[in-house]
């Protein structure tokens, strides 16, 4: 087993911390539920902010009500994956409402569709093609640093616009986050293999955007052994017309032990229950100088769980703990490998381990898993 269940700890949500682009003591990266299609704002410990895509064409007004609600007045950067309209379908609206400062980063060329030249007019003088190597940098301490790692294909010859997603790594002190749009991980049906030349080059990771909302060409199972997500976000919408997300790229997260956050519960395979949350505006935040960091739900009965980050001070991964033994719940029959993901839907209250099996419990039926 390749990885030892870390330390969740639920903790009560009572009191909704304020948020506002003024500085705070925090990174916070909110993955916003745009329905069918990709939205997230970065906000640095500065207050200046990093929005990655910006939405579904004419599906706007729940984004420009949380960008609000978490006091953001202005964008300082945009990132636009690819030229699909679920993905920048709202930039009129949006920097209409919270003007752009500084840039927005695209794959550059050009697009044939109505909300292409939408962006570029609304974008104007600030538009810029990304480039591989660049860095975007917040001047936080530590800084939060914006990587483009990937885009037009990573030198992979392809047509398919999803293929062509800029894919973007965020560090902060030792968080990593990925965010790259639908990129794809399997040559088939018009889709090449991007993610498997982009893994070195990314790392290991502790937060993953699902790649393409879930897509059964993204996400493959080379990509996240070599990114190892504690946890993965899959922006997807009720109703889409997709199928997203599809059961064989759930299976490998699933198969991978990744903790799933889904912002709604979309239109392919449902949600494992007590594996998949279902929670509306997922919200990451990394406090400074911390070795850990929360992940927050909006919907239903919102949650806050804590995470401890996966790289060392070095940047070098952590070791692959080894499995300590066994857990279980005390108000269950019973027990797991210490592995297994369910240990992770285990409350803290209810959570005892030990180096043997416990003695009047069965061992669960996919353990390890
Ligand atoms: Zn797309
Ligand atoms: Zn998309």
């Amino acid at each position: 087993m390749r990885r030892m269940v870390m330390f969740l700890i639920a903790l009560s949500v009572g009191a909704l911390q304020s948020m506002t682009s003024a500085q705070t003591n925090r990174l916070q990266i909110h993955f916003m539920d745009v329905g069918q299609g990709d939205g997230a704002i970065l906000i640095a410990p500065t207050g200046e902010t990093v929005l990655f895509d910006n939405g579904l064409l004419n599906h706007c007004s729940q984004q420009l009500t949380y960008l609000q609600s978490v006091g953001v007045t202005t964008i300082d950067y945009q990132i636009i994956s690819h030229y699909h309209a679920d993905h920048f379908g709202c930039t009129t609206e949006v920097l209409s409402r919270f003007p752009l400062q500084k840039a927005s980063l695209d794959r550059g060329g050009s697009y044939a569709s109505g909300t292409f030249n939408a962006y570029v007019t609304k974008v104007g003088a600030k538009r810029q093609t990304a480039q591989d190597g660049e860095t975007i940098t917040l001047n936080s301490t530590p800084p939060v640093i914006v990587r483009i790692v990937a885009l037009n294909g990573n030198g992979v010859t392809t047509d398919n616009e999803n293929d062509e997603s800029v894919v973007a790594l965020v560090s902060y002190g030792n968080f990593r986050a990925e965010i790259g749009g639908d990129l794809s991980g399997f040559a088939d049906n018009s889709y090449a293999d991007i993610e498997t030349s982009v893994a070195p080059k990314v790392g290991q990771v502790d937060v993953y955007k699902v790649h393409h909302h879930g897509s059964r060409y993204s996400t493959n199972t080379a990509w996240l052994q070599a990114i190892n997500p504690r946890v993965a976000v899959v922006s997807t919408g009720n109703g889409n017309t997709f199928g997203h997300p599809t059961q064989e790229c759930m299976e490998r997260l699933h198969n991978a032990g990744v903790k799933m956050y889904w912002t709604e519960a979309g239109n392919g395979v449902p949600p494992e229950d007590g594996v998949d949350v279902v929670g509306g505006n997922i919200i990451v935040e990394v406090p400074q100088q911390a070795n850990r960091y929360t992940v927050r739900t909006t919907a239903g009965t919102p949650t806050t769980t804590q995470f401890d980050t996966w790289l060392t001070a070095s940047g070098t991964p952590t070791p692959t703990p080894t499995p300590t033994g066994f857990a279980w719940s005390k108000r269950s029959n019973i027990y797991h490998v210490s592995t297994c993901r369910f240990v992770t839907t285990i409350s803290p209250d209810n959570l005892q381990t030990g180096s043997t099996p416990p003695s009047g419990k069965t061992l669960h039926k996919d353990c390890p898993k």
